[in-house]
């Protein structure tokens, strides 16, 4: 059951702390507003390019932090890293995972010369001096380098300051965005009957985001809105079922041929519909009662509402909010096998290369490495922590803390994850 949501690896971990941090001060170099960069990122297996689309004034409040700025958690395959042209230091940086790098890893062998285009938007604090944006991405020692950069002149650009097509809802308001992690929830597939529906699944959807540890506890640090439009058909295309609808943002079921892969490619269209409000996070709610979803890390979270949605939805913010791996075994030969006689980032899995960087110290002594499952544990229970083979979609040479997790089976999520979600929580907040 799991298998089929959970299909949405590429979350590296690997705390770093960036000593130079934190002397840039956000007022010298940005004003309170937001600037959304859009670009394409072409490739295939081998190789990728990014192309810049264009620049827009995205919202009038900067929701994220104002002294995290340079991203301290060394996750995800790529990186924005902004640079003050005059001085060359660095401002503001944040790393992700695309779309492109799930195309890249499920494309068979066979295929690696075949290329295909993805949008992708960042957002970043609106530069008050030229900056130059650079975009990175990691080399085979997991050392980001800069891969396209753009230069990004404040004192020339001009842009419309275009309000949203629709007014959001607020959902859940513990007031400043600054200091709080801002999460919109876009409806996805609602026709013009649907109007009802949409927001009785948004509540639910608010509700099902704060309803597990360690969300329910830090649930006064998020805020929630809802955005939705209502369109002339319900539902979202499925191939597999023939059927195509003209929905809000375009996804579609059997994304890279796996059939309950349920997500967007129309980043930009996505982010059309956000102008104005803040936020930090995306969650996409479909209106479509089949088991779908996926969800990439700093990118979106996306899920279908349906009976499995409580559980879902939890486990795709522990991808796209906390960065984290699956911890489950996965036999869809569509994956490309990773993880092996190397050290995964991701802070939840481990090959053992290097388990000192993971969570070996949090491991009781005398606990036998490889550990062995325990068995009769109840629903929700993650068992004492370890190194469990049976991860990151590898049955063997893989392996992760705990019996159980939201990461594998919807159990709690365990104490490794749980860190690094409040490590994730706590950069929100400061
Ligand atoms: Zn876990």
């Amino acid at each position: 059951m799991h298998k089929t949501t959970l299909i949405t690896g590429l979350f590296l971990g690997l705390v770093v702390c960036v000593s130079a941090q934190q002397n840039v001060r956000f007022a010298d170099f940005f004003c309170d507003s937001t600037l959304r960069v859009d670009y394409l990122r072409t490739g295939c297996k081998k190789h990728d390019t990014c192309t810049l689309c264009k620049f827009v004034f995205q919202n009038d409040t900067w929701a994220g932090s104002q002294t995290q700025l340079l991203d301290p958690i060394d996750n995800g395959e790529y990186r924005i890293l902004v640079k003050d042209a005059a001085s060359g230091r660095d401002l503001y940086s944040r790393c992700y995972n695309t779309l492109f790098e799930e195309y890249r890893s499920t494309i068979p062998s066979r295929e690696r010369d075949s290329i295909a285009s993805f949008e992708e938007t960042m957002l970043m604090p609106f530069p008050k001096h030229k900056v130059v944006i650079c975009l990175q991405k990691r080399d085979k020692a997991n050392i980001f380098f800069t891969s396209a950069q753009f230069s990004f002149d404040p004192t020339t650009f001009r842009s419309p300051r275009l309000l949203p097509d629709k007014k959001p809802i607020r959902l859940l308001d513990n007031g400043d965005p600054h200091s709080k992690i801002d999460i919109v929830i876009v409806a996805e597939g609602y026709g013009r009957k649907d109007a009802r529906k949409m927001k009785v699944d948004f509540q639910k959807f608010a509700q099902f985001t704060l309803e597990q540890e360690p969300f329910k506890s830090r649930a006064g640090d998020f805020n929630i809105w809802g955005v939705g439009v209502l369109m002339n058909e319900s539902g979202v295309t499925d191939p597999n079922q023939n059927r195509h609808v003209e929905s809000a943002v375009g996804s579609s079921y059997n994304t890279f041929n796996m059939d309950r892969y349920l997500m967007t490619t129309n980043i930009f269209r996505l982010h059309d519909m956000l102008r104005g409000i803040p936020y930090d996070h995306i969650i996409i709610m479909a209106n479509c009662d089949t088991y779908g979803g996926g969800a990439i890390y700093n990118y979106y979270a996306f899920s279908a509402v349906q009976e499995m949605s409580m559980w879902i939805l939890p486990h795709e913010l522990g991808h796209s909010i906390g960065g984290l791996a699956d911890e489950y075994v996965e036999d869809d030969s569509n994956y490309n096998r990773r993880y092996v006689g190397i050290e995964p980032l991701e802070p939840n899995i481990t090959s053992l290369v290097n388990f000192e960087s993971k969570w070996k110290n949090i491991v009781p002594d005398g606990t036998p490495i490889p550990t062995e499952p325990v068995k009769g544990l109840g629903k929700r229970d993650n068992g004492p922590i370890g190194a469990y083979e049976g991860a990151g979609y590898l049955e063997k040479g893989c392996y992760r803390p705990c019996t159980k997790c939201m990461m594998r089976d919807y159990a709690a999520f365990c104490p490794v994850c749980t860190k690094r979600l409040h490590e994730v929580f706590d950069l929100y907040v400061k």
